[in-house]
């Protein structure tokens, strides 16, 4: 039996710790999942989005002040008249340009003649533009530019560090009858822009660069280590063509084991695309960790859950086992459990040659006590009576209620004569004592028969023995022991 409930213990944690364990992993793999897909949603849909609108706009600052000073340029006056006769005396306009410059702190401002292709510049007349020389294709595109359009962005990196940029805004010049003349601005460093891209490298490790139409990076911080060409990039040449074809898109790539969320769009002025990626290594990192600790405080709660569960049932089961063996009033031994201890004795007796001896006790005149003081009061005094009868036994000592008021002791390793000096020291201890029960002082006797187990003996004539001992002791007057030789 004792088995059976001790597999029964042991299946049931065993269960508990599967049943916790999958619903501890389930619920943090979903938080886990949920913190995640959430994180992932707030980069692409949000961070990344806004940190492109942010940009954008400041792209848009950066050219607004460029754009004012050369169309200021273009209708005045002094440079239309100046152009219109001849272009007589250049200092006079290199002093204006000179002007320009300084004022508006500008990178630089010129002015092309249409007329003599005279290119001026704040430093004086650097060349004649001619359409034969791929780098005054500019001025050329810029001539031919519908009417609609009077003026054209262009942004040149300086092809040496592309952290140095100019933007030129090339401004068509008309005389007062509307005929083309030149083509007039200045160029202005795209500071704000730059300011921005290393302010969210730096703070919140977001790359930022540009790409033109063919996937040519264009324009970037000074911590940009990624490939010249979208098409180079690792992770993204496949994404190249889905950028290039759509002026925005928010998509998500893998490029060293780790997951880089993009958003690219079109900033038409420029013709080029502003890519703005984000790994999401830091916030993932965060929710891993949240992920293992909470793991770790799951299975110690676990643990502690297991601990208490274990130690409850192993409470309940001792509980059960003490209930199921012993005797309610009395907490002796009852007889199921007592046939178990008595037989293996024996068996111990015949394999090992030692002596054991057994007693039984029956109070005297019982009747009396039930008679006169009641029946609750009588079961009293039954456990009082067991419990001195404990007080003079040995650990190894069994003490079972083997009816009402009677009790069969099982002394193992003890033989006639000693079994003899116990069932006296009890009988004279119970003799001596008087019980008191509310006012009434009870005084009680008992009668023993004391036997010693003869081995090989079935216990069945081991217990008559002593019964009949019993029987003598209270034949010859009770209040004492007498032996079963
Ligand atoms: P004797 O000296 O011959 O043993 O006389 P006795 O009166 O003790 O006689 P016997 O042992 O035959 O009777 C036992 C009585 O004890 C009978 C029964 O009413 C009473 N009894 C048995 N079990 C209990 C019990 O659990 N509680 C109480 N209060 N009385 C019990
Ligand atoms: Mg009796
Ligand atoms: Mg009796």
């Amino acid at each position: 039996m004792g088995n059976r409930v001790w597999s029964d213990k042991k299946r049931f944690i065993w269960i508990l710790s599967v049943l916790l364990i999958t619903a501890f992993i389930f619920t943090s793999g979903i938080s886990y999942k949920v913190a995640h897909d959430s994180l992932s949603e707030q980069i692409s849909e949000n961070t990344l989005p806004l940190t492109s609108d942010n940009i954008y706009s400041e792209i848009q600052q950066d050219l607004l002040q460029p754009i004012f000073i050369s169309s200021l340029m273009a209708q005045d006056t002094f440079v239309r008249d100046w152009t219109i006769n001849d272009e007589q005396d250049p200092k006079l306009l290199i002093r204006y340009l000179k002007e320009i410059q300084n004022k508006y702190d500008t990178v630089t401002s010129f002015f092309i003649s249409d007329k003599s292709r005279n290119y001026y510049h704040s430093t004086g007349v650097l060349k004649k533009v001619e359409e034969t020389d791929p780098i005054d294709a500019w001025y050329f595109r810029v001539r031919s530019l519908p009417d609609s359009e009077p003026y054209e962005v262009n942004i040149d990196p300086d092809t040496a560090n592309k952290n140095q940029t100019v933007v030129y805004v090339n401004y068509k010049v008309y005389d007062f009858d509307g005929n083309f003349i030149g083509v007039t601005g200045v160029g202005l460093a795209v500071e704000r822009v730059q300011k921005l891209i290393k302010l969210y490298q730096k703070r919140y490790n977001r790359r930022v660069y540009f790409v033109d139409t063919e996937g040519v990076v264009t324009l970037h911080g000074d911590q940009y280590t990624g490939s010249q060409t979208l098409q180079d990039s690792p992770g993204l040449e496949k994404l190249a063509t889905r950028i290039l074809t759509s002026p925005s898109a928010s998509l998500s790539y893998v490029r060293d084991n780790k997951t880089v969320y993009l958003n690219s769009r079109m900033v038409s002025e420029f013709k080029w695309y502003l890519m703005v990626e984000q790994e999401e290594a830091e916030g993932e990192q965060k929710i891993l960790n949240t992920f293992w600790v909470n793991i770790g405080l799951g299975l110690l709660v676990i643990i502690i859950i297991l601990v208490i569960a274990n130690l409850t049932l192993g409470r309940y089961q001792r509980k059960l086992e003490v209930m199921a063996s012993t005797d309610k009033l009395t907490g002796a031994t009852n007889r199921q459990m007592f046939e178990i201890n008595f037989t293996q004795s024996l068996l111990n007796a015949d394999n090992s040659a030692v002596p054991v001896s057994i007693i039984l006790l029956d109070i005297d005149y019982f009747k009396k006590v039930n008679d006169s003081f009641g029946h609750s009061i009588g079961d009293l005094v039954i456990k009082t009576v067991a419990n001195m009868i404990q007080h003079q036994l040995r650990d190894q000592d069994i003490v079972c209620r083997w009816g009402g008021e009677e009790f069969l002791l099982l002394l193992p390793n003890v033989d006639l004569s000693h079994a003899a000096d116990m069932a006296e020291r009890i009988r004279e201890t119970i003799a001596q004592r008087k019980i008191s029960v509310n006012e009434h002082e009870i005084g009680i006797t008992v009668s023993s028969g004391v036997a010693q187990y003869n081995p090989g003996e079935p216990s069945a004539d081991l217990i008559n023995r002593v019964d009949v001992a019993l029987y003598q002791a209270k034949d010859r007057g009770r209040d004492q022991v007498v032996l079963s030789h």
